[in-house]
């Protein structure tokens, strides 16, 4: 099937194009520079910056696919989980390109999506997939026998997630936002070993796959607070290096764990932390001894891009899943089981 995704949950409107399994086109226009100042993804600035690139983005995204919105066999959208506003103005723009087309409409979960987008990259998803999900609001592991139908949580984060506690880290060290690709930048240039920082919940007794990373967060602003109280300096490179380390250490450690306790040779990272060069590298090394297929899209498929929503659109479709309503909702806080909104069963 050719799907158009439109995704707007949180700072980038992004609008992809996909036939099936193969991507077509990748528009993404971001309003993070917006932000930066504010050290934040501010909401209304967010939403407003949706509604001025809606159109214009959709438009660059079938052309550079060079497909006829005729042509489409369908629309797909983010509904949930991000931003109520920036995600009401996706919801919003897709029933209206759907209603006036005249085809489906699919509200997906933006984090099925970030999963589903493999499929542009290596093909079909084993079943099950092993998924560990990264970003700036989530990080968890999850089993998905069907992505369109059945995702299930083995754990999650019990505090922060990966991405937040990398930005959080690059504000303490004065990076800017987002923190993710300055502190990946700065850590090619440090020492991993520099510093030992602690890993959370990887204690005998501690949940095997749960996250917890604000005592590394505490951990890290208490060290260089300590060296800027002495009057030193702040070895930028090896702090971020050390900080990396321990977050890439500790999610492999335990997604290589649920591989191997739940039977699975796959693992797919996805999420804007999967962008992570340290993280991509310390996965392949373990995922190959042990025996484990790894799956991380390219870089640009981690982040938010609308490409993703379509390969989950495409996958709804091809699958027979029932198409959402007109009044289909925008849900800021939609659960990651929930891989799709179909419309209500009348009654
Ligand atoms: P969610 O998907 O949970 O709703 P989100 O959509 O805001 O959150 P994504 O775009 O998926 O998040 O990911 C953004 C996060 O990824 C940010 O926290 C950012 O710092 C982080 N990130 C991006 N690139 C890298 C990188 N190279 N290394 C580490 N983190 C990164
Ligand atoms: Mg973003
Ligand atoms: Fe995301």
């Amino acid at each position: 099937p050719l799907v158009l995704g439109i995704e707007t949950s949180c700072d980038e409107t992004g609008v992809g194009v996909v036939r099936g399994h193969t991507l077509l086109a990748d528009a993404v226009a971001s309003s993070v520079d917006a932000h930066a100042r504010y050290g934040g993804v501010v909401p209304e600035i967010a939403s407003r910056a949706h509604l001025e690139a809606m159109i214009p983005t959709v438009e660059r995204a079938l052309k550079e696919a060079g497909v006829a919105a005729s042509d489409l066999d369908g629309v797909a959208v983010t509904a949930g989980p991000g931003l109520a506003g920036a995600l009401l103005v996706g919801v919003s723009a897709a029933k209206a390109y759907a209603y006036a087309l005249g085809k489906p409409l699919y509200g997906v979960n933006h984090l099925a999506s970030h999963i589903c987008v493999d499929q542009l990259e290596h093909g079909p998803l084993p079943e099950p997939t092993m998924a560990l999900l990264v970003s700036g609001g989530h990080s968890s592991l999850l089993l998905a026998p069907d992505i369109t139908s059945d995702v299930r949580p083995l754990g999650a984060t019990i505090d922060d997630a990966a991405g937040e506690a990398f930005d959080k880290i690059a504000r303490v060290l004065h990076l800017g936002f987002p923190g993710g690709p300055v502190i990946d930048r700065y850590a090619r240039e440090g020492d991993r070993d520099a510093i030992a920082f602690p890993r959370g919940l990887t204690g005998p007794r501690d949940a095997p796959y749960d996250f917890s990373f604000s005592g590394l967060k505490t951990a890290v602003a208490r060290w260089i607070e300590a060296r800027r109280n002495a009057g030193e300096e702040v070895p930028v490179a090896d702090v971020a290096a050390s900080f990396q380390e321990a977050v890439a250490d500790v999610l492999t450690r335990k997604a290589v764990r649920a591989c191997r306790d739940e039977g699975v040779d796959h693992l797919m990272i996805g999420g804007g932390v999967a962008a992570n060069s340290r993280l991509r590298a310390l996965a392949e090394e373990r995922c190959a001894a042990a025996g484990i297929t790894l799956r991380v899209p390219r870089p640009k498929l981690c982040t938010d891009n609308g490409a993703m929503v379509a390969a989950l659109g495409a996958e709804m479709i091809a699958r027979g899943r029932p198409a959402s309503g007109w009044d289909l909702p925008a849900d800021s806080s939609l659960p990651v089981t929930e891989p799709h909104v179909p419309a209500p069963e009348p009654v």
